[in-house]
């Protein structure tokens, strides 16, 4: 069986300027510090993916642009396959824009630009490009239309499709039906199923619904405390290691980034969230986003 990983989903270009105060509508006023880092769910997924040991293709659309460009290069540098990275002729590459005050509140405006027209055509050509893949996992940043087409894809194909539901939306019961994984945190489970999860039984009640609607297996992300399982071949909470946090900014997306690649490897579905979750509960003592994904020496030590 290959393990292969594709991910399909968004690449944002994500600019950070610190500043001592929100300016006021009409108002210009002199910032601090400027950043540019390389975001979106996707491409946050398939870096630490990649870095966990993973043999992972991207699948995203950007701009024909300077932000295009350079995020090519460094998925490249990932040692990410960037051969289904598509270049919108047209529209530009998403961004981020984030403002930061002196409390560390932050003010975030996104634009998606070209992640909006990835289309079934950009991931069929992806599909070909890649040869035999049996792992696939994506995001709710990308049209719904692909999304769909993954799902009827992966159960046609006898494929495993993780589905990381977030930023969560409300999701057509052909879409659950192809699903070999789901993976929400507390917030997206209680949007999805309107169960609040505050505790096991809790949790259980919603992966019942989950599977009532024909998902094979789920895993609700529970931050600082682990996660809860409802798996072919393990049933409850694995406990995420003790840390200082210092950034849980894209936990989530570590978490899964790092999942996929211990189940392409054929470990258990305990092994593989125990993996999943010393990845993320490194990724939390550090900060940013994919500048805070573990190699996999730090994950196996
Ligand atoms: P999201 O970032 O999508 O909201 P969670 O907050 O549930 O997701 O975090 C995802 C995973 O990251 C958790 O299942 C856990 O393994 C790990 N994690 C998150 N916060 C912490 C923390 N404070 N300490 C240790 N691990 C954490």
């Amino acid at each position: 069986m290959s393990n292969k990983i594709i991910v399909v989903g968004s690449s944002n270009t994500d600019l950070v300027l610190k500043t001592e105060r929100f300016p006021k509508p009409g108002e210009t006023i002199l910032g601090g510090d400027f950043y540019t880092f390389q975001g979106g769910k996707g491409a946050n997924q398939a870096v630490t993916a990649a870095r966990a040991g993973g043999d992972v293709t991207f699948v995203c659309r950007l701009g024909n642009d300077t932000f295009g460009n350079d995020a090519i290069n460094h998925y490249g540098k990932e040692n990410i396959d960037v051969t289904s990275i598509f270049q919108d002729p047209t529209a530009p590459t998403g961004v981020a824009v984030i403002t930061v005050n002196g409390e560390g509140e932050n003010s975030i405006i996104v634009a998606s630009g070209a992640n909006a027209l990835l289309n079934v055509e950009d991931v069929e050509k992806a599909i070909k490009n890649t040869g035999e893949t049996n792992w696939f996992i994506t995001q709710l940043e990308t049209p719904i239309e692909v999304i769909v087409y993954l799902a009827k894809y992966a159960k046609d194909n006898n494929k495993n499709l993780v589905l990381n539901p977030a930023p969560a939306a409300v999701l057509s019961d052909e879409v659950y039906d192809g699903l070999f994984l789901i993976t929400p945190n507390e917030t997206e489970t209680e949007l999805l199923t309107g169960i609040k999860v505050v505790d096991e039984l809790t949790a259980s009640q919603a992966c019942e619904i989950f599977k009532a609607k024909g998902v094979q297996n789920s895993i609700i992300t529970l931050g600082s405390k682990g996660a809860y399982l409802s798996t072919e071949s393990y049933t409850g909470i694995i406990e995420s290691k003790k840390v200082k946090a210092i950034d849980t900014t894209a936990a989530g997306d570590v978490f899964n980034g790092a999942l996929i690649v211990a189940l392409s490897e054929g470990k258990n579905w305990k092994e593989a969230v125990e993996f999943a979750c010393k990845a993320a509960a490194i990724s939390v003592t550090r900060m940013g986003a994919q500048t805070s994904a573990p190699t996999r020496n730090e994950i196996d030590q």
